[in-house]
């Protein structure tokens, strides 16, 4: 049911995609719930994947991974880092997600006879979607982000299902459509037409836009807002300029300088008074902005060619960096490219490493050996998941002498598998959605680098991985200096290892780079980054 006082926000894309959709929907979130509402942000993808949990990260960047264990886009992230508030499934749709919905009914008899079609099964089944939000809380903005630029066939349904649904909520939802301005350099001339006709396209599928945010690199004149609100059919000041910025997390200041929060609130018909408190904001940019200090961080991995691969993590090192005012410079690895030879040329002159998540063995010998370097020379090390799994197997080969220890992910026949499949896992033959995924409990020793960072023992992180610390060899890798400094008390699972006699070592199989937030930077990133300054 629809709760009449819940206003939607649709945002749509025009004449490219990249013209930062996800963070143009996060800001106006921030600036609105620094009014005093609340708000949350829903992605609409529509590909035919169920979730984007299968896809290489090459077609999609990083797969996001929710409290309640959703595979998801990588916007999801954005809307959870800046509006320091949990996502959950539903904050994520897809069109295999739909049309399985759909055919499921189907199959099951539910539309007794009809013949099921695009409109009305697919849309009503989008709606349905949109509104669940709704029942899981009383929002007072629903801000849906519909993925892909319009004009696409496959983003057709979904124009269509809130074209219907602005009218089902009398009026109770706006469109806001963000499209191009580009600057023709020999013209000297910023051009409007793009976004004429991109609106052209809207009007087409039944959608007024309500607002416009235009990109572009250039300063947007009055002259120009003019003209495109006279073409586009929108009030002068529903013409928002969205301007390149240094970093992301300068938008919501740049929205509000722009007055976005304000017509948006104008169009709905909501009265509000304060105005957003971008305090603790500002603080965080200006730690980014003036750093006091400089380090650098290695971050080995096998999709370095595409860091939005490793988007939490990168925005994660950001968080930490401008907590604690310092500049960190980020060298990516590629994994496959280290040798015994260009080891130290490498490795020597950074501050701290992270090894990052993955699956498969490709560059696995890379993580072995960067570590190894990394353990001996007493540099800070972060190992996340994969990270963490390659740290135990480094420590059990070179420390211990297991000759060819190894997971079974990589080698199934290894002698000693020091990383061996989950027991819930073995048998399981689909790969959607199978993994351990989501938030569990892990309790932390006392006294240990990782307890010192979280400064508390009880903890819950994300996870997202099959295989696991095998517990045959604890006591083995314990009495070589290498322990379990957490431990999901549940099922007995190592979560987290450390070696004590190093300066900073530790590996984690969750992923805390989820969990980070403009508000609440990441404790593990926090302790890292400090003992990489430490480190200088
Ligand atoms: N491939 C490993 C596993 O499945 C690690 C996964 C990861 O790094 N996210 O356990």
């Amino acid at each position: 049911m629809t709760n009449s006082s819940t206003k939607y926000i649709f945002v749509t894309g025009g004449v490219t995609s990249s013209l930062g959709k996800g963070i143009v929907s996060a800001s106006l979130g921030k600036l609105l719930v620094e009014r005093g509402h609340s708000v949350t942000i829903q992605k609409l993808d529509p590909y035919i994947n169920v979730d984007p949990g299968t896809m290489n990260p090459y077609e999609h960047g990083e797969c996001y991974v929710t409290d309640d264990g959703a595979e998801t886009d990588l916007d999801l992230g954005h809307y959870e880092r800046f509006l320091n508030h949990s996502t959950s499934q539903a904050n994520n749709v897809t069109t295999g997600r739909i049309y399985q919905t759909v055919i499921e009914k189907e199959r099951k008899g539910d539309y007794l006879g009809k013949t099921v079609q695009i409109i009305p099964h697919i849309t009503d089944e989008i709606k349905r979607r949109i509104q669940i939000l709704e029942e899981k809380k009383d929002f007072d903005f629903i801000i849906t982000e519909i993925g892909g630029t319009v004009g696409d066939i496959e983003a057709l349904p979904y124009i269509e299902a809130v074209r219907q649904l602005k009218w089902e909520l009398d009026n109770n939802a706006i469109f806001i459509h963000l499209t191009l301005v580009p600057f023709l350099a020999a013209a000297a001339e910023l051009k409007t037409k793009p976004t004429q006709h991109s609106v052209k396209t809207l009007l087409e599928a039944g959608i007024q836009p309500d607002i416009l945010v235009c990109r572009t690199e250039h300063a947007i004149n009055e002259k120009i807002k003019h003209k495109i609100a006279k073409f586009c059919n929108v009030e002068k000041d529903a013409v928002i300029q969205s301007i390149d910025a240094k970093t992301i997390y300068e938008v919501p200041i740049l929205m509000q300088k722009e007055g976005l929060d304000k017509i948006v609130l104008k169009k709905l018909n909501t009265k509000c008074n304060k105005t957003p408190n971008l305090l603790k904001w500002k603080k965080f940019l200006n730690g980014l902005q003036n750093p006091k200090k400089e380090i650098t961080i290695g971050l080995v991995g096998k999709y370095v060619s595409l860091q939005d691969a490793y988007k939490s993590i990168s925005e994660s090192i950001i968080h930490a960096g401008a907590k604690k005012c310092c500049k960190i410079n980020v060298e990516w690895i590629d994994s496959e490219g280290v040798s015994m030879k260009n080891l130290s040329d490498k490795l020597n002159h950074l501050n701290g490493l992270i090894v990052a998540p993955g699956f498969g063995d490709r560059g696995i010998d890379g993580k072995i050996l960067a570590i190894k370097f990394v353990r001996e020379n007493n540099i800070p090390f972060l190992g996340i998941c994969l990270g963490m799994q390659t740290a135990v197997i480094e420590f059990s080969r070179n420390v211990i002498g297991l000759k060819n220890a190894n997971s079974t992910e990589m080698d199934s026949k290894t002698k000693h598998p020091v990383i061996d499949l989950m027991n819930e896992q073995k048998g399981l033959k689909n790969k959607g959605g199978t993994m351990r995924l989501g938030a569990y409990e892990c309790k932390l020793k006392l006294k240990t680098n990782i307890y010192n960072a979280y400064k508390k023992t009880n903890i819950s992180e994300r996870h997202r991985h099959r295989y696991e610390f095998n517990n045959s060899y604890l006591e083995k890798l314990e009495k070589n200096g290498l322990i379990a400094s957490g431990i999901n008390q549940k099922n007995n699972l190592v979560e987290a290892v450390e070696i004590p006699n190093h300066k900073w070592f530790v590996g984690v199989q969750f992923h805390p780079e989820y969990k980070s937030t403009v508000d609440k930077p990441h404790p593990l990133f926090c302790g890292f980054v400090e003992a990489c300054i430490n480190n200088k």
